[in-house]
């Protein structure tokens, strides 16, 4: 199971450092740049922040210890100084004449009012007593005070010789002083010993705290371990009290310094928690900062780049620093410095091909011109010679094939005619003295007449028939595909046609001869075949049809 469990983590771990690495380098190079100043900086700012804290600590500490001395020694300043006004406080009333008077006179009355009660009163000690020099004692605010004859501070006095110092008794710690009374001029004996003690309760205390320092609170205990003689203060947190002997008899603790290093350790912490969100503002402000110097400069190039893509070829970008964006930025300005004078050059040729070009097609526009010209007379020349060619087959005055045209076409029909074996007929035709009808009516009339005869032949023949003018007034008419028989037909219809042409001179008449191609013989037979046909009937009497008989040849 574990083993399963950990090959799955490997394998996710894998996985999500593959995709990490993957993320990493698609990530833009100058957030990549950025991310890793920042943990850089991040890492050491941190650094830095920790090792000043550290330091900062150990500096508060010692700090803390130093006050914590100074504070004990103020304190024990403080008991001393009261110590020594308690002692000068009770030398004041025992060196007094009227008080040795009363002590000798065992002047209790007078005691009362005027000392113990008196003082009690007024400067709150707890204890105020008259002691006589045998060790007894006079008179006194308390009633149980045998205790204060043991001391060694009271003794001192009864030998003569005033002192102060702190005393314990039954769980409280009394300043005390004693002092021998005497009478003003020093001049009498001792007649007793004052004793006034205050015992150091909260008022006490609180008034040392305020000589101490204000913020000092001053606890006293007298249930304490009690340390080493040479214990030092310091490390217990408080002042060893002690009386004359040099006994120890309570512990005075000090909390002065607790609101302090609260306050400090608070400020310590919110200075940590502000610094580490300065050190990620400071980081994330640093970031932005780089992000944006990147982002500028590479706006810059991409500027650039971009009118020069849209063709402004004096786009530069202007970057003096010697550092790789600036090596790219002259480079890139060596390009486009380069594709600027390809461009000119490439602009320059341009214009040179256009230059060229017009030329070349003002010389095209013109031989164009010049081939419409030639394409004109050519048509000229087709049209002249087709008119010519028509011409050349053509007779003039009635617009029927000439003899040459007729010869041609007689040549054509024979050929067909052999070819597929179809009948081919010849009709001669000649006009009827038309010699006379000339000279009667002149020879325009004769020339209307020849085009009324050759409008009759036209209309007669079929659209592949042939009809020409041979000669003079003499006509042919070559009918493919026709019989001798039908051709007759056809020549006696032309023939009746003609005699009825209306013509305001004479009436007309023509002879016709008809004549059939035998297979085999040449064009010329059929032609003089019909030739002969028609001599025939102008020989037998003109105005009418023949054909040809070999016999009578
Ligand atoms: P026949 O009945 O025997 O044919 O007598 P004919 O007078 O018609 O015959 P001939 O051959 O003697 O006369 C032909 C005349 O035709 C001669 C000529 O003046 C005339 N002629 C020939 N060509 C033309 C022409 O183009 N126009 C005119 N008006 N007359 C022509
Ligand atoms: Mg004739
Ligand atoms: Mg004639």
């Amino acid at each position: 199971m574990l083993q399963r469990w950990r090959a799955v983590s490997k394998l996710y771990l894998r996985r999500w450092g593959w995709q990490a690495r993957h993320r990493w380098e698609r990530t833009p190079i100058g957030i990549r740049f950025a991310f890793t100043l920042s943990l850089l900086l991040m890492g050491l700012l941190t650094t830095w922040l920790l090792m000043n804290l550290a330091y900062l600590n150990d500096a508060l500490a010692h700090q803390a210890r130093l006050n914590q001395m100074r504070l004990i020694k103020t304190t024990e300043i403080a008991i001393e100084r009261e110590l020594v006004n308690l002692l000068r406080h009770t030398e004041d009333y025992s060196v007094w004449n009227d008080a040795r008077e009363a002590v000798l006179k065992r002047d209790l009355e007078w005691l009362r009012v005027n000392i113990v009660d008196w003082l009690a009163q007024h400067f709150y000690y707890d204890i105020v007593a008259v002691l006589l020099p045998e060790g007894k004692i006079l008179i006194s605010s308390r009633s149980e005070n045998a205790w204060l004859l043991n001391l060694s501070l009271v003794q001192d006095a009864l030998g003569g010789k005033g002192d102060s110092g702190l005393v314990r008794h039954e769980g409280t710690v009394y300043m005390m002083s004693a002092a021998p009374i005497c009478d003003e001029e020093w001049q009498q004996p001792p007649a007793g010993v004052l004793v006034l003690a205050k015992s150091l309760k909260h008022a006490q205390l609180s008034q040392l705290s305020e000589q101490v320092g204000s913020r000092v609170v001053l606890t006293l205990s007298t249930q304490f371990q009690t340390p080493g003689s040479n214990t030092n203060e310091g490390d217990t947190g408080g002042v060893i009290l002690r009386d004359p002997t040099g006994h120890p008899i309570a512990l005075l603790t000090l909390e002065s310094p607790h609101a302090t290093t609260t306050l400090m350790q608070e400020w310590l912490s919110k200075a940590k928690r502000t610094l580490a969100v300065a050190s990620v503002v400071i980081a994330i402000l640093a970031s932005l900062l780089m992000v944006g110097f990147l982002r500028a400069y590479i706006g810059r190039f991409l500027m650039a780049i971009h009118r020069l893509a849209s063709g402004d070829w004096g786009a530069r970008i202007p970057y003096a620093a010697r550092d790789e964006f600036g090596f790219l930025a002259r480079t890139f300005n060596q390009m486009a410095i380069q594709l600027q004078q390809a461009f000119e050059e490439q602009e320059r040729q341009r214009e040179e091909i256009q230059a060229q070009n017009e030329e070349l097609q003002a010389l095209y526009q013109q031989l164009r011109a010049a081939h419409q010209e030639l394409a004109q007379l050519n048509a000229e020349l087709v049209e002249a010679n087709r008119a010519l060619a028509q011409a050349a087959l053509t007779d003039g005055l009635t617009g029927l094939k000439n003899h040459r045209a007729f010869h041609e076409s007689l040549h054509n029909l024979v050929q067909m005619a052999e070819r597929h074996r179809q009948p081919l007929s010849l009709v001669m035709l000649d006009i009827d003295h038309f010699k006379q009808f000339n000279d009667r009516f002149g020879h325009p009339a004769g020339d209307e007449l020849l085009k009324q005869v050759a409008e009759v032949l036209r209309q007669s023949a079929r659209a592949y028939d042939v009809v020409a003018r041979y000669g003079g007034e003499e006509f042919a008419l070559l009918l493919p595909n026709t019989t001798l028989e039908q051709a007759v037909q056809v020549a006696e219809r032309i023939r009746a046609q003609i005699s009825q042409i209306q013509n305001p001179h004479a009436p007309v008449s023509a002879s016709l001869g008809v004549a059939s191609y035998r297979m085999g013989t040449p064009p010329a037979t059929l032609l003089y075949e019909a030739d002969a046909a028609l001599y025939r009937a102008k020989h037998n009497g003109r105005n009418q049809v023949c054909i040809y008989h070999p016999e009578a040849a």
